[in-house]
């Protein structure tokens, strides 16, 4: 066995039975009722015996036309977990990115040999801009991943600060988009025809179809090319690829599912405020990071009401992350907090 296999940990998604799932950055709403009439047709086209259209070429351009790009800049993953290893071993390493962050990167670069660089954020939780130019000038990564809006911290780095990074860096930077549909900011994507190293990665599992595993890079033609020629051929399966054409065609309801989100976001931005000893960080995703004194009594504690949270105590000291799900769901996470930390157990502990 390889060596850096040996010494990897595997990224972990436990399954744990609950009420309310909120701990995976999931929506609560699915954007594909596969039991609708709508979907009946698409899915019965499906031809089991054969290989998928291995370009998805119909779901580029709907995916497309829903990013406001032409096919030609789109290369489909199966999640964008699949195309950060695709990237990796395109353009190989160092590979920097800034941590706390989605882990993926790190792992991926372990397991593909390429040595990951992590550059800690500043204590706002933004890019630490000198140590980033600094790394750059002295390591020369081959590539650079900037999550923005970031997990688990929920923020949007600065955009002077990615520019800059972008402009200084003589590797592909790669933003991260994966949380963009509840960013109050523009993104990166009109940056695109002025940087040709620039490569924006969305996928389609905030928005409702987790289940398909569905992400894009988006980028010039040229670095769509060579990346496509490490992606294994039909990575995406034909069911995937009928059920995302139907459902991203229905804008309607995708769009008013990121609203919904982002104004319970911003509900419970607001309730958790009020909870003494919780602090909440601000947040352009569909999650909120926030510190308590125990954290894994505060975790225990939600679970005891059916409540599932992302414990991140070991990563980011006291910090707990909640995934915005339903109103009632978020409902039942502030009730708990709330007597937990106003009327119950924790009140004279501070916990
Ligand atoms: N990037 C970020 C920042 C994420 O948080 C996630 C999912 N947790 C991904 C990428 C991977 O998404 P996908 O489901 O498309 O593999």
């Amino acid at each position: 066995m390889r060596p850096n296999i040996r010494s990897l940990r595997a990224y972990e998604a436990k399954e744990i039975p609950c009420r309310a799932k909120l701990d995976a950055n999931e929506s609560p709403y699915p954007l594909a009722d596969c039991r609708s009439r709508k979907f009946a047709i698409p899915l019965g086209r499906v031809m089991s015996n054969r290989y998928p259209d291995p370009d998805a070429k119909e779901l580029r351009k709907v995916v497309g036309s829903y990013f406001g790009v032409p096919s030609r800049n789109l290369l489909q993953g199966n999640g964008s977990d699949e195309l950060i290893s695709s990237l990796i071993t395109t353009f190989g390493g160092p590979v920097l990115y800034p941590v706390p962050t989605f882990s993926m990167y790190g792992i991926i670069s372990q397991a593909l040999g390429a040595k990951g660089i992590a550059v800690p954020l500043d204590r706002s939780f933004d890019i630490d801009l000198e140590r980033i130019l600094k790394t750059i000038r002295s390591q020369n990564p081959k590539l650079i991943f900037l999550s923005s809006p970031n997990n688990p911290t929920g923020n949007c780095f600065s955009s002077g600060k990615i520019l800059k990074v972008i402009e200084k860096s003589k590797g592909i930077v790669v933003v991260d988009e994966a949380y963009q549909p509840f960013s109050s900011q523009r993104g990166f994507l009109p940056l695109l025809k002025d940087y040709q190293h620039l490569v924006i990665m969305r996928t389609l599992s905030k928005i409702g179809l987790a289940a398909l595993r569905l992400g894009f890079l988006i980028a010039h033609p040229e670095i769509i090319r060579e990346v496509n020629k490490v992606r294994l051929p039909f990575n995406v399966n034909s069911l995937s690829q009928a059920i995302a054409i139907a459902a991203m065609k229905d804008r309607k309801r995708l769009h008013s599912s990121i609203k919904t989100i982002i104004r319970e976001r911003d509900r419970l931005q607001n309730e958790m405020e009020e909870i003494r000893g919780i602090t909440s960080f601000p947040s352009e995703a569909n999650f909120i990071l926030f510190r308590v004194k125990y954290p894994d009594k505060v975790y225990s504690l939600l679970l005891k009401k059916g409540v599932l949270v992302r414990n991140l105590h070991s990563g980011i000291k006291g910090c707990l992350r909640l995934t915005v799900g339903t109103p009632e769901e978020n409902t039942l996470f502030l009730k708990t907090l709330k007597s937990a930390f106003t009327e119950g157990s924790f009140r004279r502990r501070e916990v």
